[in-house]
């Protein structure tokens, strides 16, 4: 998905105005990308549908570069299908807060467990691991390394009650059970209370395929603890199969949330978008591999860039936006095509508007191409801007305006007025025309690639 959606962009970058053929080419390259990634086409339909409305409107057209506008138009679109904002965990006023797995086998629900339990440890909480999963005696020896490496304790039924074939009961048509998963529940919840452990995660079985009486042992369970939160936890990798799954598990046990497993590997984020699009239900957790760290809360514009994988180019384009008013640009853009004189007057509002991107260097950092200027950079001493600043402030209007008229009494004076010594005056003036000229050149030769505000 990345490599696709990063070549369409590339091209929609190196474009002024847009007109719609563009804007539907490059809707065309986002459909097949996301196809290409198994997302449902639903999701798609709705995805793009969204993208072209806003790429025709007047946020686009209006915008000081258009490309740079759909750029961003589609990330946000991404973050707002993906839930928005990253949403905590919903705890119980009455502990133990109660928090319900759910998915297929193999999803890694009983990892999630492991690693969830962790988490909420290392924040103080006082987890309990229930193992509801007794479709295999191996599920709660599983659950139970799984809580030793987290540190986590874990609530499992006698052995005696396991091995037997006496023990093993029937829930349902060809369902064999080794005890009763609703009554584990129960009595988990039951000591957690009991210990003061103020959050019970409950780990639950799942087949390899959406399997109706496993689907109602997990709505039985669900019914039986009320929990706060029923977790959905979907393989990255299902992908096409994602909507399926989670749709009928939403039908048949409900959730409030989703965790993305196996993230590490090379999922394309697909199933992310269609199971937050599809369900409606958050995505609250990603699982990024095998071990109990390998664990985050998920943040919805992190994804969206992972997907788009355009890293810092959009912090860069917020950035740019906000330091560059519009008219004011629009202005420096009318000058250049005018060949009108640069004057000291632009000369500060340029250096007002680099001074309120930040750190310049790291900012030119994340350019592409860059590097070199990065490199002069280095050179720079940051506190040469206020002197430059105090030097032009300085000035009278009429000096600002006519750079060639200053004459030696008025450097003295502004030398005097600012603090610095003549020489430094000489300096700037020298450095000014050369950058006047330089100006001019460009606007002839067709401005400066990648500068915001520049005709490029
Ligand atoms: P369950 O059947 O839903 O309980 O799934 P398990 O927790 O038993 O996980 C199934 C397999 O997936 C195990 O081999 C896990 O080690 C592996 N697994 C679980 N989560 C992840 C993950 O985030 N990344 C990777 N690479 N493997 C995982
Ligand atoms: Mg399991």
């Amino acid at each position: 998905l990345s490599d696709r959606l990063t070549a369409t962009f590339k091209n929609l970058r190196h474009k002024g105005r847009l007109t719609e053929s563009d804007i539907n080419a490059t809707i065309r390259d986002i459909r097949l990308a996301l196809l290409d990634a198994d997302v449902a086409l639903p999701v798609v339909k709705q995805f793009t549908s969204a993208i072209r409305e806003r790429a025709l409107g007047a946020e686009v057209s209006q915008a000081l570069n258009p490309a740079q506008q759909v750029v961003k138009i589609v990330n946000e679109e991404l973050v707002a299908i993906l839930g928005g904002q990253t949403r905590s965990l919903q705890l119980a006023k009455n502990p133990p807060t109660v928090i319900m797995l759910a998915g297929l086998q193999g999803s890694g629900k009983t990892t999630l467990a492991g690693k969830l339990g962790k988490w909420l440890k290392d924040q103080g909480h006082t987890p309990l691991l229930v193992a509801a999963d007794l479709q295999r005696p191996n599920a709660v020896t599983q659950l139970e390394v799984v809580g030793e490496r987290a540190g986590v304790p874990v609530y499992a039924p006698e052995r005696g009650n396991m091995g037997g074939h006496d023990a093993v009961l029937e829930s349902g048509e060809g369902t064999r059970s080794f005890g009763d998963p609703v009554a584990v529940s129960r009595q988990g919840i039951e000591q957690a209370r009991a210990r003061q452990h103020d959050v019970v995660i409950v780990d639950t079985a799942g087949r390899l395929a959406v399997d109706a009486n496993l689907m109602q042992q997990a709505a039985d369970i669900r019914a039986a603890i009320s929990p706060d939160e029923v977790l959905f936890v979907i393989d990255a990798m299902i992908g096409q199969a994602a909507v399926e799954t989670a749709q009928a598990f939403q039908e048949g046990v409900d959730f409030t949330g989703v965790v993305l497993s196996k993230l590490d590997g090379d999922a394309r984020g697909g199933a992310a978008l269609s199971v937050a699009s599809i369900t409606g239900r958050p995505i609250m957790f990603s699982s990024i591999g095998e071990s109990v760290k390998d664990f985050e809360v998920f943040h919805p514009d992190r994804m969206a860039s992972r997907i788009l994988d355009m890293g810092d180019v959009l912090t860069l384009i917020e950035q740019a936006e906000k330091a560059f008013d519009r008219a004011q640009a629009a202005e420096m853009q009318r000058k250049f095509l005018a060949e009108e004189d640069f004057t000291f007057d632009d000369f500060l509002n340029q250096m007002a508007a680099i001074k309120k991107m930040g750190s310049l260097k790291s900012m030119l950092g994340m350019m592409p191409g860059m590097g070199q200027m990065r490199a002069q950079l280095d050179n720079l001493d940051e506190r040469e801007f206020d002197r430059v600043e105090a030097m032009v402030r300085s000035m009278t209007p009429f000096e600002r305006t006519h750079p060639k008229q200053i004459n030696g009494s008025r450097r003295a004076r502004i030398a005097k007025g600012s603090g610095v010594q003549v020489s430094e005056v000489n300096s700037l003036l020298e450095r000014f025309t050369d950058a006047q000229k330089m100006m001019k050149q460009l606007a002839r030769g067709g401005g400066i690639p990648g500068m915001p505000g520049m005709p490029g």
